[in-house]
């Protein structure tokens, strides 16, 4: 099992690199038009990440899966997507999307759109009204924390699963000759689950709210300062008020572990990171989007197991 999971991601992630040369799609798009005489009538899949894009590709391995997002060069907060882009978007026959605004770039033209698969609901981009699909069934001991307004819904785990069973269910009713195995998927969140809810009652901030929806299931304490809080989740720039009760939350050992996403890094979230390093607080760096051909599945586990070595140092 583990080989084959091995397998996929090696797959996923060949693919990826083949994708990033310029000429080498042109080639194999050459091939294949050459090796088959019938029209292209597969799936096509397109997502508004990599993050899933790499779960779709977990529950359908042998399905043709596009990011519109796949460098983790650009940041997805910012992005404008090009005609090229959009004209992927209208030939889709499936879009998987987080929601809750944050790619809102992707669905906001398409409007009511049975072909969009969702974490989130499907808001404008106005940092309100995120809510979570209600706690599904086998779940109902989270009642208490699914309501969490987050768009980086990505990294919660349930939302993920959700996600993975939605697309094979629509995977299977649009193509039931393609494999789905969101299992892969699924048993991979229960057992990060798992992991979050041993985490410690430490003392947890973070210079992104990145890593929200893992804290809501562990025992863990968010502890960032509440007016830098309140200005990174609506993405504004923190006052140089937010910024100094940081530091001093740091300096005075309020701060157990420093969550950091390198790859929405700013000046500030820099010189947290490099206080906390200073006062020997644990920093974990959480991505935004997996880097360069890492697969999220990946990312996530290491992301959580690197969280759980951190509380250990406490
Ligand atoms: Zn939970
Ligand atoms: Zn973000």
């Amino acid at each position: 099992m583990l080989t084959m999971l091995f397998n996929k991601h090696l797959m996923a992630n060949m693919k990826r690199i083949l994708w990033s040369l310029p000429l080498l799609p042109l080639v194999l798009a050459g091939c294949t038009a050459t090796s088959t005489a019938e029209p292209d009538d597969s799936l096509k899949i397109v997502t508004s990440t990599q993050v899933w894009a790499d779960i779709a590709q977990a529950v359908a391995p042998d399905a043709t899966i596009e990011a519109i997002i796949s460098g983790g060069d650009v940041d997805p907060h910012s992005f404008e997507p090009s005609a090229v882009d959009m004209a992927q978007v209208s030939e889709a026959d499936i879009i998987i999307v987080g929601g809750g605004g944050y790619d809102s770039w992707l669905y906001d033209s398409l409007g009511e759109d049975d072909r969009i698969i969702h974490a989130l609901e499907l808001t404008d981009h106005d940092h309100e009204d995120h809510e979570t699909h209600e706690a599904h069934e086998g779940h109902e001991d989270h009642e208490e924390h699914a309501d969490v307004d987050n768009e980086h819904v990505w990294y919660s785990t349930e939302e993920v699963s959700e996600v993975a069973e939605d697309f094979a269910e629509k995977v299977r009713e649009l193509d039931p000759e393609i494999t789905v195995t969101p299992e892969v998927v699924t048993a991979k969140m229960d057992e990060l689950h798992e992991t979050i809810h041993a985490l410690p009652a430490v003392k947890i901030a973070q210079t992104e709210p990145i890593a929200d929806h893992i804290l809501a299931h562990s025992d863990a304490v968010e502890s960032t300062p509440a007016g830098y809080r309140a200005t990174t989740l609506s993405e504004g720039e923190p006052t140089a008020a937010d910024i100094a009760a940081f530091q001093d939350a740091i300096n005075n050992g309020d701060i157990d572990v420093l969550i950091y996403n390198p790859q929405s890094a700013s000046p500030v979230s820099t010189r947290l990171k490099e206080l906390a390093e200073e006062k020997g607080v644990p920093v974990v760096e959480i991505y935004e989007t997996p880097q360069n051909t890492e697969n999220f599945l990946d990312a996530f586990t290491k992301a959580v197991d690197n969280l759980a070595a951190a509380t250990k140092q406490v």
